[in-house]
């Protein structure tokens, strides 16, 4: 690994993952520790407040900056206070809306149907309140004990992991994608970038998209096509009601598998 790319994953190693903008990066802690490391200052990440605007600092051997303000009190860490989205469901029209915003796929749903938040994991980045076309989306104080050090770490990790999930997802959901793309287009190119020169993160793969889409398949592949889409759907329809880790993982190798025999045909 190069020594900027180890620069920037220290850096990223330290930023929340709350996938927020805040920073005035939109597409995330990633984007903001490569400019970072390019020279950009190093207080702007808001939910991570001072702690983190310090432990910046000393990392790069740099002069403590103050952070820049949140909106909310300071908790016992030094950090702003810990939030989480809750939809008041009965409220809720089922438009979806929500759930591309959301970086860490915290909500689920689906059309014309009542969503609703895993509140373990969202991390209060507001991103879907914007969205919401009925404003039905509050933000509440996180009220479990802060966290300790070490479980900040796998927190992060977690958030990081489900962030590229997320960004792998939306890059192949592009091709196929019907309906208004709420949240803007991520730079997926940086990430694939970064994914494939370190094994601490999901490698991204990047889709390119046909200018003509139009393919004609054999018999065996339009076969093999339409079994893979009749599994996607499945695993697809599962996940809307309950999380599961390695039902994701399987999502997402055949998601792939779907679109390298499209690729193929
Ligand atoms: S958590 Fe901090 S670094 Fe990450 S996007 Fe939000 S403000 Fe930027
Ligand atoms: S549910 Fe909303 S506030 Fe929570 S992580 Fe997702 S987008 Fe952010
Ligand atoms: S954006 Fe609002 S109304 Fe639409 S599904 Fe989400 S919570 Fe419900």
């Amino acid at each position: 690994m190069n020594s900027q790319i180890a620069l920037i994953q220290n850096i990223d190693a330290l930023l929340p993952q709350t996938q927020c903008g805040l920073c005035g990066h939109r597409d995330g802690c990633l984007p903001y520790a490569k400019s970072i490391a390019e020279g950009e200052a190093a207080n702007k990440c808001v939910p991570g407040g001072q702690p983190v605007a310090d432990a910046l600092a000393n990392l790069l051997g740099r002069e403590r900056l103050t952070a820049e303000a949140s909106v909310w009190p300071i908790q016992s860490d030094g950090r702003p206070q810990r939030m989480k989205a809750v939809i008041r469901e009965d409220e809720c029209i089922g438009c979806t809306k929500c759930i591309n915003a959301c970086p860490v796929d915290a909500i689920l749903g689906s059309g014309k149907l009542m969503h609703s938040i895993l509140t373990d994991l969202c991390t209060g980045c507001e991103l879907c309140i914007p969205p919401c076309p009925v404003d039905c989306i509050d933000l509440v104080e996180d009220v479990k004990p802060v966290p300790t050090d070490a479980e900040r770490m796998s927190e992060q990790k977690d958030l990081r992991q489900r962030y590229y999930a997320h960004i792998q997802r939306e890059e192949l959901r592009r091709l196929h994608r019907k309906g208004p793309v709420v949240r803007a287009e991520i730079d997926t190119a940086l990430f694939a970038q970064f994914s494939q020169q370190t094994d601490a993160v999901p490698e991204i793969q990047m889709v390119e998209k046909a200018d003509h889409p139009a393919v004609t398949h054999d018999a065996k592949t339009t076969i093999e096509l339409a079994k893979l889409r009749t599994q996607i759907k499945k695993l697809e329809k599962q996940l809307s009601v309950r999380e599961d880790a390695n039902k994701r993982a399987q999502l997402a190798q055949l998601q792939q598998q779907l679109q390298h025999l499209q690729g193929e045909a």
